[in-house]
């Protein structure tokens, strides 16, 4: 399914795909992961596999980690790619003993842990050496396939380890931005919604009901998000995890990603420039909740409570760049065939553009 963007990414168009939702045995399967949190759980985590397993990795992470236990991966893969060819490549090569598969890192070394498990139908453990993005409860990978990222595979993890000290050692600005990808549930509700109002796709009540929930919890967990505490760190993975789960029940990412994402999706076309995710989607999502008069203002709350530096200022973002983007949306969502939005349906002309950045952003603009 399409579950948005990893850092690093750029300017690269993405297939959209509209799979059916998961059996519900497969949902079951996805729900029961055990999620373990807590400080210095990689070690006991490690030290418990059966050897030879494989360590798929990056080099920050791999740093972090007690040489005396990355000795005893049976082999060590430090992943620099996602493209197709690097990732059938490092399913050939694992050796057929490996008993486990070990994902530890960002997006990046988990995405290639997924694919290698799923390719050679092996046990997996994902640790997160960072909460900015999702990877490690997803079961998909981010395949770059030319200029395009396809998402391939289904893989569901044994075990979930988000060791907060692992974690705590990444940059805390990265960390506070994995919240972006839950705030985005403001503006994506709200333009599911609208695309079943115009009859575009169906609606589930309780679907967006649980999602909302989750919303709730986000708020709540904030001050918790921006201390990058275990609770925050935690509370970030449960809340992706849900979402997760409800986008396969719903078989689209309707209840996470709508209008927001897809501003931010243009924006790196417009500028050429890949952002951190969750920095832009957040500040997406404040543009659009103020397009879709949605409660705009809870989204700048819950941005800056948690810390994320979301304003165009800390993006290095000029008014004309965010002009661009907004008027050029329309297009670009019927271009890529994007499930309905809110940007189907709103005036963006260049005028009607201004106004929205003066209502949204007021003096900060520029
Ligand atoms: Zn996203």
């Amino acid at each position: 399914m399409p579950e948005g963007t990893r850092p690093g990414e750029g300017a690269a168009t993405r297939s959209v795909s509209v799979p059916s939702p998961a059996a519900a045995d497969v949902i079951a399967r996805v729900r029961s992961v055990p999620i373990d949190i807590g400080p210095g759980l990689v070690a006991p985590a490690l030290s418990a596999l059966v050897e030879p397993w494989l360590l798929v990795t990056q080099p920050e992470p791999l740093e972090s980690v007690d040489p005396e236990l990355v000795s005893r991966a049976g082999r060590i893969e430090v992943i620099d790619s996602l493209a197709r060819a690097d990732l059938e490549a490092l399913a050939r090569r694992t050796p057929a003993e490996i008993r486990t598969v070990v994902g530890l890192g960002g997006g990046m070394a988990l995405d290639a842990a997924k694919w290698i498990a799923w390719s050679r139908g092996l046990p997996l453990v994902l640790a997160p050496s960072i909460v900015s993005v999702d990877a490690s409860v997803t079961n998909t990978v981010a395949v770059r396939d030319g200029g395009t990222i396809v998402y391939e595979g289904f893989v569901v993890a044994d075990r979930i380890v988000v060791d907060t000290d692992l974690i705590a050692s990444a940059p805390p600005r990265l960390n506070r931005a994995g919240v972006g990808d839950l705030l985005s549930i403001h503006t994506g509700l709200f333009d599911w919604r609208l695309g079943s109002h115009a009859g575009r796709i169906a609606w589930d009540a309780g679907i967006a009901e649980a999602a909302a929930r989750v919303l709730d919890r986000v708020e709540l967990t904030a001050p918790e998000i921006a201390a990058v505490s275990e609770a925050g760190v935690g509370g970030v993975v449960e809340m992706y995890a849900e979402v997760n789960a409800l986008c396969l029940r719903a078989g689209h990412s309707g209840p996470e990603e709508g209008s927001e994402h897809y501003f931010a999706y243009r924006l790196e076309e417009v500028t050429g420039r890949s952002f951190v995710h969750g920095e832009v989607v957040g500040l997406g999502t404040v543009l659009m909740a103020t397009l879709q008069r949605n409660d705009q203002a809870r989204a700048v709350r819950v941005l800056d409570t948690c810390g994320v530096a979301w304003r165009p200022r800390d993006q290095d973002l000029s008014r004309a760049m965010l002009l661009e983007a907004l008027t050029s949306l329309p297009a670009f969502v019927r271009a890529h065939a994007l499930p309905w939005s809110v940007a189907d349906e709103a005036d963006l002309s260049p005028a009607a553009a201004g106004r929205l950045l003066d209502e949204a952003l007021g003096d900060e603009r520029d």
